[in-house]
């Protein structure tokens, strides 16, 4: 796999955390090509994979608390390293990583001790339903789960159309608007939990191996134990950057990736390639300054200042767009090789529009961009 300078394996990480990402992009390089067409096509969830990263370390790096320092750019690294691969099992792996960090970066002491440790070896594995409440509070849709109080806990009800990286025994984490008084609230929820359902009913153009569910929620009940912040306000504003920010291991794997195709194929088709307006070239320049500029925001992903909140949400809308760019760069460089069914460049093509729709979507930045501007 090409190597394009990569600041966060390299230069901006301490050495335990280099050794995370070693061994997750050893067991990817191991594991994952023969997997990754099934992945795609079968809708494969890598789960010996995922619990395998859990064990080398990936889930950990970014906790506050589990981990010596907060190390978010060991945590891309190694998502990056997966995603070399594939970008199913690095965006499974981004799903894990923001459980994590919702419950480090919470005052629920009790549960990083309990479900948190769990989370953080991948022995639990989980993700997060927080597309639609990041779409809530950027004015962009309605919240879709309701509460009620209760004695020691909530009763939730309402439908998530798409949460990823979920089984009978996984847990995700969740934010229900409640009455009296009118504010949202922020909670761990099983999916064993009575009343919360999962139902597989959409086929997707790439990462079908995510395990993504429709997740329906009819009157379940969540305890106090599982509740990360009542009101959310301030914890939004302190989960954020980290949840966007952890994105870019997505992007950085499937660049590289689309960077290696384009070299492959020089040696046969760089006399006619060469004619192409985007090279491999200019996407590497493009890549490390996304790395290098990623690495400094990820150093303090409690900032508070709103121009840090800015810059984060610039590197994210490059980060989209740069995937894009590249993936579709790949496939008219790799040409008919790359447009057969089982080509890798028709699949990382597939797969890097996923980057640029997920929450927070490209057109979800802009708005925020222009926001802010006034
Ligand atoms: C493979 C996959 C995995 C995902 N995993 C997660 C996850 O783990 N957690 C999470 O919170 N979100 C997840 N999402 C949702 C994702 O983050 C985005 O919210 C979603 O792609 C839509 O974002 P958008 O900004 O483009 O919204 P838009 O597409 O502009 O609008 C979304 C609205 O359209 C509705 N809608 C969605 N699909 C359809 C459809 N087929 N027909 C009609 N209306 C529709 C939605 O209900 C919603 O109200 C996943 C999406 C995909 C495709």
């Amino acid at each position: 796999m090409l190597d394009t300078g990569l600041l966060l394996d390299k230069g901006e990480t301490g050495v335990a955390a280099r050794g995370v990402i070693d061994d997750v992009r050893a067991i990817a390089a191991r594991e994952l090509p023969s997997l990754v067409h099934r992945i795609d096509v079968e809708g494969l969830y890598p789960e010996a994979v995922m619990r395998a990263f859990g064990h080398a370390g990936a889930y950990a790096q970014h906790l506050p608390g589990e981990s010596e320092q907060i190390d978010l750019g060991a945590a891309i690294g190694a998502m990056a390293a997966a995603g070399e691969y594939c970008l199913s099992t690095s965006f499974c792996i981004w799903c894990q990583d923001a459980l994590g960090w919702y419950v480090y970066s919470s005052d629920n002491d009790a549960l990083k001790q309990t479900l948190g440790r769990r989370v953080a070896t991948g022995a639990a594995l989980g993700g997060t339903a927080l597309s639609n409440p990041m779409k809530t509070f950027f004015g962009i849709e309605q919240i879709r789960l309701k509460a009620k109080r209760v004695d020691g806990g909530f009763v939730v009800r309402g439908l998530l159309p798409y949460v990823s990286n979920l089984g009978p025994d996984h847990y995700f984490g969740a934010v229900f608007e409640v009455e009296e008084p009118k504010r949202y609230v922020m909670a761990v929820i099983p999916c064993a939990t009575g009343g919360v359902s999962l139902a597989d009913n959409t086929r997707f153009v790439a990462l079908d191996g995510t395990r993504t569910y429709a997740v329906q929620v009819r009157d379940a009940f969540i305890p106090d134990a599982l509740v990360l912040a009542d009101p959310v306000d301030d914890y939004i504003k302190r989960i954020r950057a980290g949840f966007v920010l952890l994105q870019a291991g997505m992007a950085f794997g499937l660049i590289r990736d689309c960077i290696a195709m384009m070299e492959q194929v020089k040696a046969p088709l760089g006399h006619v390639n060469k004619y192409l307006d985007v090279q491999p070239e200019e996407i590497a320049a493009k890549l490390a300054g996304m790395e290098k500029a990623v690495a400094a925001l990820a150093a303090t992903p409690f900032e508070t200042d709103s121009g840090y909140w800015r810059a984060v949400i610039e590197a994210r809308l490059a980060a989209g767009e740069a995937s894009v760019q590249a993936a579709s760069a790949a496939m008219l460089h790799c040409g008919a090789r790359g447009y057969v069914a089982t080509g890798a460049a028709q699949r990382r093509l597939r797969e890097a529009y996923f980057v640029a729709i997920v929450t927070p979507a490209t057109k979800q930045l802009k708005k925020m961009l222009a926001d802010m501007a006034h």
